[in-house]
């Protein structure tokens, strides 16, 4: 797609682009809404990426352009970028230069041209992927000498504040961070990270992403919600995050939240969920891929039943997948909608998908999207 999105450059501004980056979309294998409570996840990321054609401007001026977009260039001046003004798809690139601006670096402007593979609004991460291409682009032509880590602190910042969308750090990270043939552990409080490599095939297994094409319109107060359930939390427990709550001490701390009912319930996931992220490193590193099946299964009961967040249509991916042989499956992402992943044997492909598909037929839902995902590169420069 490099070269396609460097012609699209050339047709739009007349003039070859500086350079083409790539950021990918990711999905979680384990460590569902622990990221804004300091803990653990660990995605890794999707062969679809975000690619863009940059160039530098020294006149303040920001154009851009996506060739998934109806509406043509949109020409922004960086001076005059204010949060949550914008409430079109530009928010997310706009907003990573804001906070580049924001933070003192010297960014003059820029011309960009990009086209993404990830499927928007499917909870893998295209806004992240949108965010760190621009990022690691304009890191590359300004010479800012900024690390990984910290483009994806930049990107968060941008979504947060001028966007507008409360998301925590995994995202960004994910798609700045990951390496092919790795999932990434993250400790989401320091974002120091060890890469696990994840080979599948060579075990005879896949790892399925089904998209359910579902998004529930309630999703994101939803979020705001547990969110703010998650820190109530941790300030009955008086920690600073739900993180800093040991696994080991988990029923006492249950106790003395009461009748608390709600804030049981998130911070019984919240704690069990880095034990089962914890759980699977070490099943992946002592080479038992197999044995994460089942962890996973635990963890979709876990959002489901405790932190409420799944749907009619990601637990019929769940149920149907197992029924029909899954070593494991869950929701992955936000929420409400979105994708599950299944974990198979590669002999059991074929029946899983046709099962899924049939079930949501058979219950009236859109039909999903079944791809297999292999953990691939991070964001790069392409040419
Ligand atoms: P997710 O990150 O789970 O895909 P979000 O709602 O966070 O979902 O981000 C989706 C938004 O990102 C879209 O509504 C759009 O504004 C922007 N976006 C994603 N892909 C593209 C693209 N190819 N071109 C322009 N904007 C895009
Ligand atoms: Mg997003």
């Amino acid at each position: 797609m490099g070269q396609q999105v460097r012609d699209g450059f050339v047709e739009l501004y007349g003039t070859e682009p500086e350079g083409v980056w790539s950021a990918p979309g990711r999905v979680n294998l384990i460590g569902e809404h622990t990221d804004y409570n300091d803990g653990f996840v660990m995605p890794f990321a999707l062969p679809h990426t975000a690619v863009a054609a940059v160039s530098r401007r020294t006149d303040g001026i920001l154009r851009l352009h996506s060739a998934d977009v109806e509406g043509g260039v949109v020409e922004l001046t960086l001076d005059a970028l204010t949060p949550e003004s914008d409430k079109n798809w530009t928010a997310y690139p706009a907003g990573v230069l804001w906070a580049l601006r924001e933070a003192g670096h010297p960014v003059t402007g820029a011309d960009i041209h990009l086209s993404s593979t990830v499927p928007s609004g499917a909870g893998l991460s295209s806004s992240a992927a949108l965010e760190v291409v621009v990022a690691l682009a304009v890191n590359d032509l300004f010479e800012l000498g900024l690390q990984r880590w910290q483009l994806a602190r930049l990107c968060q910042r941008g979504e947060n504040v001028y966007v507008g969308a409360p998301t925590g750090i995994m995202d960004q990270t994910a798609s700045a961070c990951c390496e092919d043939g790795h999932a990434l552990f993250l400790d989401t409080r320091d974002l120091s990270q060890k890469q696990i490599p994840l080979d599948l095939a060579a075990e005879g297994m896949r790892l399925l992403v089904v998209d359910t094409q579902v998004k529930h319109s309630h999703s994101e107060g939803e979020y705001g919600k547990r969110r703010a359930g998650c820190e109530k939390g941790a300030a009955l427990l008086d920690v600073d995050a739900l993180r800093d709550v040991p696994y080991g001490e988990l029923d006492a701390a249950l106790a003395r939240l009461g009748d608390e009912e709600e804030v049981v319930r998130l911070v019984r996931h919240v704690v069990t969920e880095d034990e089962r992220v914890e759980r699977v490193v070490g099943l992946l590193e002592s080479g038992d891929v197999r044995a994460i099946g089942p962890v996973l299964v635990e963890g979709h009961a876990s959002l489901r039943d405790d932190f409420r967040i799944s749907c009619p249509e990601l637990d019929l991916v769940v149920d149907t997948a197992l029924a029909s042989g899954a070593l494991g499956a869950r929701m992955t992402g936000g929420g409400f909608g979105g994708s599950a992943i299944v974990l198979a044997d590669v002999a059991d492909v074929n029946t899983i998908t046709k099962a899924v598909e049939e079930a949501f037929a058979a219950a009236g839902f859109t039909a999903p999207r079944v791809f297999e995902a292999v953990p691939s590169p991070g964001a790069r420069r392409l040419s």
